[in-house]
């Protein structure tokens, strides 16, 4: 037995204040009939209908996929490209969808779930996740453009927020190096703009931490579900 909010959010239909919402504004029914109180619980036998659509019902799962370059976070690709729920495709019976995105040539850690409400809360910028990147760039920045790209840069969707750079390696006679960035936000190609910034540009990227979730034990298209625990410690 389940809160019927809850039930709707795990949908990914509405977050549960908005399912609420839609409770009390009478928009939703169970077994056909319309419930305007929030307190009631649905069994999975029980039909649950929004605007009168039927909410489809599906075991709350999470994974955690090693994403190879070249590969489209989405569930489905227009130019035939491969996506990152092919790797799922002969397991995992449920609808599942990438949370957030790497870019096609990124590679490293992405979460999937069937769970709407679980994908909003790590995409709220208010939780404040912590993802890690390593980069390879063409060039070796200065002291000051790191400590530039620490306290901020200004890109054309504003200044980015503090992040923490260390300089693992660099190359000189190829002119590259290796730089580990630690960011909150995730804006859309966000290190490979920072670094376009401070004129050294990524050649390479990839992902390797999440919060507490790290790649270990994986290859470039593996995945694992992700503990119970796991789940809690992150919501
Ligand atoms: N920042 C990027 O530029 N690309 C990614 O894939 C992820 C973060």
């Amino acid at each position: 037995m389940e809160r019927l909010q809850k039930v709707i959010a795990h949908a990914g239909i509405a977050s549960r204040r908005k399912a609420e919402e839609l409770i009390v504004e009478g928009r939703v029914k169970v077994n056909g009939k319309t419930v305007k109180e929030l307190g009631i619980k649905v069994t999975p036998s029980d039909k649950v209908e929004v605007n009168g659509i039927p909410l489809e019902r599906e075991e709350p799962v999470y994974f955690l996929l090693y994403k190879p370059r070249g590969v489209i976070s989405s569930v489905n690709d227009d130019k035939g490209r491969k996506v990152v729920t092919d790797f799922f495709s002969e397991i995992v019976e449920a609808r599942i969808y990438p949370i957030g995105r790497l870019d096609y040539d990124t590679s490293g850690l992405i979460l999937l779930t069937n769970d709407g409400e679980f994908a909003n809360i790590m995409m709220h910028p208010k939780g404040e996740i912590e993802k890690v990147y390593v980069a390879k760039v063409k060039g070796v920045p200065s002291r000051e453009k790191l400590k530039l790209l620490e306290r901020g840069v200004e890109l054309e969707d504003g200044k980015t927020a503090p992040a923490k750079v260390k300089l693992l390696s660099l190359d000189k006679k190829k002119g590259t190096s290796i730089i580990e960035l630690k960011i909150h936000e995730g804006r859309n190609r966000q290190v490979r703009r920072m670094f376009d910034a401070i004129g050294t540009p990524v050649m390479k990227l990839k992902r390797e931490r999440y919060a507490f979730l790290n790649l270990s034990g994986l290859r470039p298209g593996e995945a694992r579900e992700l503990t119970a625990h796991e789940v809690k410690l992150l919501r």
